[in-house]
């Protein structure tokens, strides 16, 4: 069986937390997938030697610390260098992992992007990967090796060092896993599993067993970090089943899969908050064709991801058009707007704002799902400030500071601790 794992900042996040992955990785060697849930690491039960190769993301805390120092030269750091920093991290915990391994006698090796051959656009701090030529991997695996590889990064064409954005070894683990047609792809964090809300937020969160790719999709990009929404997005598309597990425990984590491998299909499979997005609401604007396109073309260009755009029926050629970007990219999107004070009566930015979200494929074939997210949110006295909807999503824009009561409730709500 071939492996692909891939181990967090946190699961990294020290000499003896690279130990303890050293030791969980030579387990892996033996192990088996009898079911899903019986994941088998028992080296007397089977006798079977896995190939396994092992992405790591950096220590914790040293991607935020390499940030740091960049920014305290220059709040617009020369990115073709940050990444030079920023692959660093990676680099420096594959490598120690690989000592690790090679002191507990087992073989092993540790992959930059570039040995791994894990190729990008030059799109340098937020780079896609075009390609992976895998040869140098097939070839290690082949010599007996335990490959580890640096998540996050890659080479451009024109030979630069690139990295994925943050979160990004994720990716890298799943587009290796497809690339190498892994049978699994394994996620290491410090959760066990996809719950149906942040653990941390909810205690009596539940652990989910099996969740399907869009389930995941939703959860992801509404906010749920256990697993990047690029890397969902790729698993589904290559059909590459995850398994997000905790480092810390044996559990047998969440199965990501295709919908048709889950049998149960909840109305409500978890709540997503995303704390991240601010409000830009543009009030009174002209309500002529092109507006939008001319709008929305400036923010684009501007690289400014914007999302839950709402735009209300116009009236004596005066519109209300409200949308969300990211809180980080604000002050970016107030200077693209600046040129369109005269469209509008009024430009108006909110950053105390968070987005809510319900996800399951069951609301698909459900009514009244949205209806009792309202009144559960009307209970409290939280306004609802914006609402979007896809076939299996509910968002709700309310104000920052119900963000944590209303994941409460709604889990409460919809009867996910039980
Ligand atoms: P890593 O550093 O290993 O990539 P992350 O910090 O990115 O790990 O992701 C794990 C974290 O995701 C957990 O500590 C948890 O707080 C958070 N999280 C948010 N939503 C969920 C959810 N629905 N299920 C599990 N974890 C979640
Ligand atoms: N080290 C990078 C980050 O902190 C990539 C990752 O951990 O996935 O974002
Ligand atoms: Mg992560």
């Amino acid at each position: 069986m071939l492996i692909v794992q891939k181990y967090g900042g946190t699961s990294m996040g020290s000499s003896e937390r690279i130990q303890n992955v050293a030791n969980r990785v030579s387990l892996s060697l033996y192990a088996s997938y009898k079911s899903h849930k019986q994941y088998v690491k028992d080296k007397d039960n089977v006798n079977r030697n896995n190939k396994l190769v092992v992405v790591v993301s950096a220590m914790s805390g040293v991607t935020d610390g390499i940030l740091e120092h960049a920014g305290f030269f220059t709040s617009t750091p020369n990115e073709r260098d940050l990444d030079m920093a920023l692959s660093s991290g990676e680099q420096m915990s594959a490598a120690l992992l690989s000592i690790a391994l090679n002191a507990k006698g087992l073989k092993s090796i540790a992959l930059n992007g570039r040995q791994a051959g894990i190729f990008t656009d030059s799109n340098h701090t937020k780079a896609r990967i075009q390609y992976i030529d895998t040869t140098n991997i097939y070839k290690l695996l082949d010599d007996g090796y335990i490959v580890v590889v640096t998540g996050f990064q890659g080479l451009s064409n024109s030979g630069e060092i690139t990295t994925l954005g943050r979160g990004g070894s994720d990716l890298s683990a799943v587009a290796l896993a497809g690339a190498l047609k892994a049978n699994v792809c394994e996620i290491y964090s410090d959760v066990d599993g996809v719950y149906t809300t942040d653990p941390r937020i909810e205690s009596k969160a539940k652990k989910i067993d099996r969740i399907s790719y869009d389930e995941m999709l939703e959860l992801a990009s509404m906010g749920a970090k256990v697993l990047l929404t690029r890397s969902v997005e790729l698993a589904k598309k290559l059909n590459v089943p995850i398994y997000a597990r905790s480092s810390f425990s044996d559990d047998s984590g969440t199965l990501i899969t295709t919908e048709e491998n889950i049998m149960e299909k909840p109305i409500v499979s978890g709540i997503a908050l995303d704390k991240n997005q601010a409000r830009v609401s543009l009030i009174s604007i002209q309500d002529r064709p092109g507006i939008a396109a001319e709008l929305f073309g400036k923010l684009s260009k501007a690289n400014i991801n914007v999302d839950m755009i709402v735009q209300t029926i116009g009236r004596d050629s005066k519109t209300n058009l409200d949308f969300t970007v990211p809180k980080n990219e604000l002050e970016k999107a107030k200077n693209t707007l600046n040129e369109f004070d005269s469209y509008a009566d009024l430009i108006d930015y909110d950053n105390e704002v968070a987005i809510v979200s319900i996800v399951g494929v069951g609301m698909k074939s459900h009514s009244g799902v949205a209806a009792k997210a309202f009144q559960v949110l009307a209970k409290d006295n939280i306004n609802i400030r914006m609402i979007s909807t896809s076939e299996i999503k509910i968002s709700m824009l309310i104000d920052l500071k119900y963000a944590e009561l209303s994941v409460r409730v709604l889990h409460a709500a919809y009867k996910l601790d039980q």
